[in-house]
């Protein structure tokens, strides 16, 4: 087992890129031991080299649902305890409603919302046995109003929302506190390519954030730090929008 020296451990999942790959920089420059997981091997040997010595990547595809007890597992045989998971790995697809498979369909459900719950189930089973822990979901514009063509997208991160909600009245009184992120329209792989595809859903973008710009993944990656910290020790249930206004823009 690693000597963590009472120090903090965290899961970041997806923290080889983007969005999660910000999260574990802040983590690790305020020396929280950080997983990182993801499936690509490569990503996460060059996210290690990035963040030093408090990261540790880890390979667990989480949309293989079996696969997930025995990750956590691993990761409690190798530090002893985990106070902080954050579940931002995750999944886009755009298309047509019609278009939409049930096996597509069920691929971003499967990603985003039944990899969460198993992960978080698991985590959670360790954090009860300390009274402590808090954990981060990373959920988006797509479930504070309606965007068309990403139906499963919406479907997942909406489902993230009510998650959260349920898991802090639950967990809250047993010292876990849970939270999401909302995070707008952040620079990353992910939104690159979604709007430099449809330059008139970037223009409505622009159009309704008040900040005029968008955001970086070292915004979400501040806002993950406070919650996951004792600053943030009264605040459990609530979807935080990290967004230069999107969600309340005219
Ligand atoms: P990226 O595509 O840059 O990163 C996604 C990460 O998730 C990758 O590191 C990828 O790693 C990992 N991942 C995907 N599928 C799996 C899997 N099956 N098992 C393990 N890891 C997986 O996306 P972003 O950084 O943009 O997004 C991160 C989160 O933020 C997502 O939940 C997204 O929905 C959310 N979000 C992003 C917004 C944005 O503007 N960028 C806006 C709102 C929400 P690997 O390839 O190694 O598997």
């Amino acid at each position: 087992m690693e000597n963590t020296n009472q120090q903090q451990v965290a899961i970041v999942t997806g923290g080889g890129s983007g969005i999660g790959l910000a999260i574990a920089e802040k983590f690790t420059q305020n020396k929280i031991h950080t997983v990182i997981v993801g499936r690509d091997e490569k990503k996460l040997e060059k996210a290690k080299k990035q963040l030093g010595e408090y990261c540790y990547p880890m390979i667990c595809d989480i949309s293989n649902l079996a696969c997930i007890p025995a990750f956590i597992e691993k990761v409690i045989s190798k530090f002893g305890q985990i106070d902080t998971l954050v579940n931002n790995a995750g999944i886009n697809m755009k298309k047509e409603f019609i278009e939409v498979t049930d096996e597509e369909f069920q691929r971003v459900i499967t990603t985003n919302l039944c990899s969460v719950f198993a992960i978080s189930r698991e985590v959670v089973k360790h954090m009860l046995k300390r009274g402590s822990g808090s954990i981060i979901h990373i959920s988006s514009m797509a479930a504070q109003y309606g965007l068309p063509k990403v139906i499963a997208y919406s479907a997942s991160k909406t489902a993230i929302d009510g998650m959260t909600r349920a898991m802090a009245v639950e967990l809250s009184p047993k010292g876990i506190r849970v939270n999401a992120i909302a995070p707008g329209f952040i620079e990353t792989d992910m939104t690159a390519k979604a709007l430099n595809e449809d330059p008139e859903r970037k223009q409505k973008v622009f159009g309704r954030t008040p900040m005029g710009y968008m955001g970086k993944p070292r915004d979400i990656g501040e806002a993950a730090l406070f919650l996951a910290s004792d600053a943030a020790r009264y605040i459990t249930g609530v979807v935080l929008p990290v967004d230069g206004g999107n969600s309340v823009g005219f």
